[in-house]
């Protein structure tokens, strides 16, 4: 007897539908629109963290393209157009005393101390007639404040005496001031005249040196590197938003690669994200 039994068809199998692969212009334009990048798995950390330790001795990190460069700054453009800094003043002078008050000190710290110091004292004049007992009482929260206070009123004296009691737009009288060294000038430059200068301070010179935009073994050498490859219309800002990238998000022990708007143009092995997104040289 023949079979009658109806030939099983067999089904159509479905794969599931793979997501399409991004192309480095699709990421690039997620990481524009702040989406986070993804986090590496626990062993691709470990890797990069001994990748890392190893680049740091040798200091060598793939070189950032200009295209990568300029794209970095236009990121940090767009999500603070005008950056500020965070040292409280009213004028250039308390601009200046404020620096001066800052070194190996923080900027909260010092803003903490300055108010009643700027209510008494916000000229030159006024600050000799304070004089260094009673400001050494007013700073003495601030590290360093006998050193301080004798450098800020040496500071009065010599602007009273050899530039009629105002702040220098000039680099050279501004270090010739107790107190002042290459760092104070530049910030002082940048804020109360508008120069493109960028000082170099703890946070740039970490920024610079993990990230591989300006490697440098002194403030002056990664000063220096950043002045050459920073776009003319970043270089304002550059010393603000590196800071403010520094102090908040690239941090020293644990940085937050996860929040960093420019994770995926970093070069850090360390980077707790994913590889950098290759952008062509716009230049070539
Ligand atoms: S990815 Fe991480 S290491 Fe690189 S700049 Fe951003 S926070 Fe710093």
């Amino acid at each position: 007897m023949p079979n009658k039994m109806p030939k099983e068809v067999p089904k159509k199998i479905r794969l599931p539908k793979l997501p399409a692969r991004k192309t480095a212009q699709q990421r690039l334009a997620a990481a524009r629109k702040g989406r986070a990048a993804r986090l590496k798995g626990v062993k691709a950390r470990v890797a990069g963290d001994r990748q890392a330790a190893q680049r740091d001795k040798d200091r060598e990190l793939p070189q950032w393209t200009t295209a990568e460069i300029a794209e970095a700054f236009r990121r940090f453009a767009a999500a603070n157009p005008t950056p500020r800094g965070e040292l409280a003043h009213i004028n250039p002078f308390t601009l200046l005393v404020a620096v001066v008050l800052s070194a190996q000190a923080t900027d909260a710290g010092v803003n903490k101390a300055t108010p009643a110091l700027f209510r008494l004292a916000d000229t030159p004049e006024k600050m000799i007639k304070l004089g260094e007992v009673r400001l050494r009482d007013l700073i003495k929260t601030i590290g360093l404040y006998r050193t301080k206070a004798k450098n800020v009123i040496g500071l009065s004296n010599k602007l009273i005496e050899e530039h009629g009691g105002k702040v220098p737009h000039d680099r050279e009288a501004l270090e010739a001031l107790p107190g002042v060294g290459r760092k104070t000038a530049n910030v002082v430059l940048n804020i109360a005249f508008g120069e493109p200068t960028i000082a170099v301070d703890t946070h740039i010179f970490r920024v610079g040196n993990r990230t591989g935009l300006a490697v440098g073994k002194t403030p002056l050498e990664v000063e220096m590197k950043l002045m050459a490859v920073v776009p003319e219309q970043y270089r304002l800002h550059a010393h603000h938003w590196l800071i403010l990238h520094g102090r908040y998000v690239c941090v020293a022990r644990r940085p937050l690669c996860e929040k960093c708007v420019i994770a995926d143009l970093c070069k850090w092995p360390g980077k707790a994200v994913n590889s950098p997104v290759q952008i062509g040289n716009a230049n070539k």
